[in-house]
């Protein structure tokens, strides 16, 4: 492919959903010039209303994000957050967000994507990514229609059917959907009566299945299809009509849809996260069924892990295998997601097998332990990576903490490293440029200093100077001047 005469960027993004956003936003903190190119020319229409979970909160709060979101979202408990178990969440929990919002998906779009484009970062809409080619010093990425670009990296943010991934022959596997569920905005031409009626009948046997009001003449439906098609267009009216006469016996006189959907319940994880200069994130990596809601968050975390250490890359000063520590960590991690969504789906199923361990775990979480146990995973505030051996604090997110000049997370505002140093006698010497120091020895802490990576995450834990420097050379590459 020629691309001389094209303009040339650090990175381009191939989808701008909520991991192509944030990641945008989290190279633009280290001044990476990033294009975003998305395929559609409007934000989606249709309002799903997803959960932010612990992990997720914490991020946005330790990037100045929370506020707007808490504005548009609701606040609830963290509870019946695994195979909607009806049990709360532990008390006393370790951090100062423990608890979910539900917040529509295009509005976390909407402030993602306007948080990127505020640092820098340049949105192109209409604009889909349709073929690429790498060489040694970058990629040129060819868009539909032809136009064609160069970049020194490509990452595929491009959701489930992830062209990047296609064209980078990565393999995906896993299980294909057996179900496929239908959701929609629709009226109905029906009494609100009647359909109250038949949906508390129906949810006996269909836990899949609900229809409520949802705004103005509008109603929610969610219906279990009549079959797997697999389809990426939108199902029609007479899909919706067909699936419910289905399972109620009746289509409720549905009309005039506002929009309309379907998901279905495939399971599958990327094998590799990088091919040379090309990298895969958020659902272009990982797929599987929404129990649990986790699959926005785990995008989102999977671009903060990326971002700093492809700016690292980018820049020319990341250590030798940086970059690669990002499918090294989150590989793990989104497998183990990937399994706890297969254990929701079992769970939810209506087999007399599966009511019954339902039942048995539904006791089981009276335990305390074990009920922290899946509330880790779920939030993901349980993940813990593996920087070899050391205190069990090693490798784990940081909760947000008081400090003398206010709190961690705001701290963490431009996603630079941080030395926070309880004794007072360490120095980040010439890795200021890269990592930010603090001596605060009323600092809630039980350990004398932490190193902390631009995600929060803890590098590091001690009070030796040269023992420091190697790991500040193990995340943050050669010192400065
Ligand atoms: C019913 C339902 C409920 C859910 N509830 C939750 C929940 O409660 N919590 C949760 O965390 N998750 C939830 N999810 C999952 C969540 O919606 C997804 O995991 C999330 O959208 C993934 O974000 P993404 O940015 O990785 O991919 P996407 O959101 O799919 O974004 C990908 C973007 O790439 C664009 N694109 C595609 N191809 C190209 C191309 N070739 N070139 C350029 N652009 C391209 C697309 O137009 C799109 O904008 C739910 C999902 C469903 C179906």
């Amino acid at each position: 492919m020629d691309s001389s005469h094209s303009p040339s960027y650090d990175v381009v993004i191939a989808g701008c959903g909520p991991t192509g956003a944030m990641l945008a936003a989290e190279l633009r903190l280290h001044d990476v010039r990033v294009l975003v190119l998305e395929k559609e020319t409007e934000p989606a229409s249709f309002v799903r209303i997803v959960s932010l979970h612990i992990r997720s909160l914490e991020l946005m709060a330790m990037r100045g994000l929370l506020e707007s979101l808490l504005e548009n979202g609701r606040r609830r408990p963290a509870g019946a957050y695994f195979a909607a178990i009806d049990k709360p969440a532990p008390k006393d929990l370790d951090s100062a967000y423990a608890y979910l919002l539900g917040i529509p998906q295009p509005v976390v779009e909407r402030l993602l994507e306007e948080h990127a484009v505020r640092l820098g970062a340049e949105v192109r809409r209409g604009r889909a990514v349709a073929g690429f080619e790498q060489d040694g010093d970058g990629v040129t990425v060819e868009l539909a229609g032809g136009e064609r670009l160069r970049a020194r990296y490509l990452v595929g943010c491009d959701g489930a059917r992830s062209t990047v991934r296609k064209l980078l022959g990565v393999a995906f596997p896993g299980e294909p959907s057996r179900t496929e569920t239908l959701m929609g905005e629709l009226e109905v031409g029906v009494s609100q009566e009647e359909i109250a009626a038949k949906v508390a009948e129906l949810r006996e046997t269909h836990k899949s299945f609900s229809l409520g009001p949802f705004g103005g003449n509008a109603y929610r439906v969610v219906v279990p299809a009549a079959e797997v098609s697999d389809r990426a267009e939108p199902p029609t009216l007479d899909d919706f009509k067909r699936a419910l006469h289905a399972i109620a016996g009746t289509d409720f006189g549905v009309h005039s849809p506002r929009w309309l959907s379907r998901f279905g319940d495939a399971t599958r994880l990327a094998e590799r996260y990088r091919v040379g200069r090309v990298l895969l994130a958020g659902d272009a990596a990982h797929i599987h069924p929404p129990a649990g809601g986790q699959g926005l968050n785990l995008g989102v975390q999977d671009a903060v892990n990326l971002g700093w250490k492809l700016a690292a890359q980018v820049r020319g000063r990341a250590p030798e295998t940086l970059l690669d520590t990002y499918h090294a960590e989150r590989h793990p991690v989104a497998e183990e997601v990937l399994d706890s969504t297969r254990a929701q789906v079992a769970l939810m199923s209506d087999e007399p097998g599966a009511r019954a361990v339902r039942r048995l775990l539904t006791e089981l979480m009276d335990f305390d332990e074990v009920n922290r146990h899946l509330l880790g995973k779920t939030t993901a505030i349980g993940v813990r990576y593996d920087f070899g051996p050391g205190p069990d604090l090693l490798g784990r997110r940081l909760r947000d903490i008081d400090l003398k000049q206010g709190d961690l997370y705001g701290l963490l505002h431009r996603g630079r490293g941080l030395l926070l140093d309880r004794t007072e006698r360490l120095t980040v010497g010439g890795w200021s440029d890269r990592v930010d120091y603090l001596a605060d020895p009323t600092a809630d802490l039980d350990v004398p200093c932490v190193l902390l990576r631009p995600d929060g995450h803890v590098a590091w834990i001690g009070d030796d100077q040269r023992d420091l420097d190697g790991h500040l050379s193990r995340w943050f590459g050669r010192p400065g001047d």
